[in-house]
């Protein structure tokens, strides 16, 4: 057991303070190694009350804020956020195991959504209109009040930045619930905003698990609830917050296809198979994990994808060497995801690239699994329903473009769907057709940046209004419809004299 004193501080972060309250709390690992790096505190009613009550004293001032003011705090946000890059990078893959290459992509991602709310004084501007002769209509945005977000382990950055900085950007304060295994990232985050000088108890974290999730949700002052995180949480999070009268935009899990037609770029089509299989060693919810291969396609890509799987290199993330793929969050989850590709093959499928047993000698502790290959999936398989979350690839043979879009539509997630191919009427087909929120044409992960939303579909989403762009900016804010009239006479006209 490692000494409390090698471990790093994990305070919670309430009206502009740091606290270490004397509570339970559960250990943060470091996945390339193995090694415990911290103790998250479990938060239960006690912190999130202090949490949400501190927002809520905040709220009045910080709504009165200017928005132009309020940009001016997120420029400089930005600024820190910059200077502190590489720390963050290197802090991501410290607690979560990304690569470097892998942390930097996420971190710059979610410095868009800074940047995007640095744009907040245009984004706020409402519409105005003379609606009869002397009326005058218009719409202005205002703030809810408390908001909440709710993040998973894979993107400990970038999540928690696809919320707060729009959120209290448009007026609203915040608390923050980071993921458990991953809430370091979120205190270094935390820093940084009040280095930036945002007001006390306009950003709060609150660190733990179920406990604290459930006396936010339940909460009589928090106004709205963002959650990314796996599906069953995500509808669990949807049913309680609405119940209790709360706003909620919960995204959830996936399962995403990637169609690959025969006529396909063939060293193209491998290199984005593989990023969107294995970047990531798999834990994104936007990860290609299915390929449905159409006629002589599986053939054609096949050799080659396997050789690019098998030149993979595993290994610890947290040395100045990269591997070129890191570790899954956890012993419990590479087991996991190790006994699901079992199955698969217990269920007739045929493993044509094996990373179950993949050793790595220089971190023995860490934990690893290889890109994996499944091919021969069919539908009814286990493999080809649940979310793997890790870095296998499914390959289902498929006759022609038709089956190969029942099958992606037969999915009961909708998050991303691509296809690779040299025709546009196929793709324009498929782009038509296919059920999916987020759709890439020749590209393999079509997640959406910070102006655009983040638009999973049927399982992968709970709620109305998405995350990030335009969207984002409407969940945060109730619109307002004024219309005037001014009488006119002599008594309106006294100005004039
Ligand atoms: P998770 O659902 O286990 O946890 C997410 C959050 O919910 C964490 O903060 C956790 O503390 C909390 N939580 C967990 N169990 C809870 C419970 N019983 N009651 C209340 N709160 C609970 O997800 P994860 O394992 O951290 O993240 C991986 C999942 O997130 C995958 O399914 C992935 O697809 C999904 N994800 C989705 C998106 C998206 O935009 N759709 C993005 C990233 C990740």
């Amino acid at each position: 057991m490692e000494s409390t004193a090698t471990l790093t501080p994990c305070p919670l972060l309430i009206d502009g303070a740091w606290t270490n309250p004397n509570i339970a709390s559960t250990p943060v690992f470091n996945p390339s190694t193995g090694e415990l790096i911290a103790e998250c505190p479990a938060g239960g009613q006690a912190e999130v009350n202090a949490a949400v009550d501190a927002a809520s004293a905040a709220f009045p001032a910080w709504s009165e804020t200017p928005a132009v003011e309020r940009a001016r705090l997120f420029f400089r946000f930005r600024h820190l956020v910059e200077q502190n890059f590489d720390r963050l990078c290197h802090a991501v893959s410290r607690e979560h195991g990304k690569t470097l290459v892998e942390a930097r992509g996420s971190v710059y991602r979610g410095l868009e959504n800074i940047e995007y709310a640095c744009g907040i004084p245009s984004l706020l501007m409402g519409d105005t209109l003379e609606i009869a002769k002397g009326v005058d209509c218009e719409t202005s945005h205002q703030p809810l009040g408390v908001c909440v977000g709710i993040t998973p382990f894979n993107f400990p950055v970038m999540v928690p930045l696809w919320m707060f900085p729009v959120a209290i950007a448009c007026g609203n304060t915040y608390v923050l619930k980071p993921s458990e295994k991953v809430p370091l990232c979120a205190v270094m985050l935390g820093e940084l905003l009040i280095e930036a000088g945002v007001p006390k108890g306009v950003f709060n974290i609150v660190h733990g698990g179920r406990e604290a999730v459930d006396a936010l949700l339940t909460h009589p002052k928090v106004r709205a609830i963002s959650f990314v995180g796996s599906t069953p949480i995500a509808k669990y999070i949807y049913e309680t917050g609405t119940k209790h009268g709360k706003r909620v935009q919960a995204n959830g899990g996936a399962k995403n296809y990637i169609v690959i037609m025969p006529d396909a770029d063939v060293p193209k089509t491998v290199e984005a198979l593989a990023t969107a299989a294995f970047g990531c060693a798999g834990e994104r919810c936007m990860a290609g994990s299915t390929a449905l291969a159409v006629g002589k396609a599986a053939e054609r890509m096949l050799p080659s994808l396997v050789e690019a799987a098998k030149n993979i290199r595993v290994g610890p993330t947290d040395r100045t060497a990269q591997p070129d793929m890191g570790p899954v969050i956890t012993s419990e989850h590479r087991d996991r995801v190790v006994g699901l590709v079992s199955l698969g093959e217990k269920e007739g499928a045929k493993i044509i690239c094996d990373g179950r047993g993949v050793k790595v000698a220089d971190a023995p502790k860490g934990f690893y699994v290889g890109a994996t290959i499944v091919d021969q999936v069919v539908a009814e398989m286990t493999i080809a329903r649940e979310e793997v979350f890790g870095p296998v690839l499914n390959v289902m043979r498929m006759d022609d473009l038709e089956s190969a879009i029942a099958i992606a539509n037969r999915s009961n997630f909708g998050n991303g769907a691509s296809i690779f191919t040299n025709s546009g009427a196929a793709a324009r087909e498929f782009k038509h057709r296919v059920k999916a929120g987020m759709v890439g044409i020749n590209v393999g992960v079509p997640a959406t940046m910070a102006m655009f939303p983040f638009t999973g579909w049927d399982e992968s989403f709970y709620g109305d209004l998405h995350i990030q762009g335009r969207e984002g900016v409407q969940f945060f804010t109730q619109q307002k419809v004024t219309s005037t009239r001014w009488f006119g006479g002599d008594a309106a006209d006294v100005w004039r004299k």
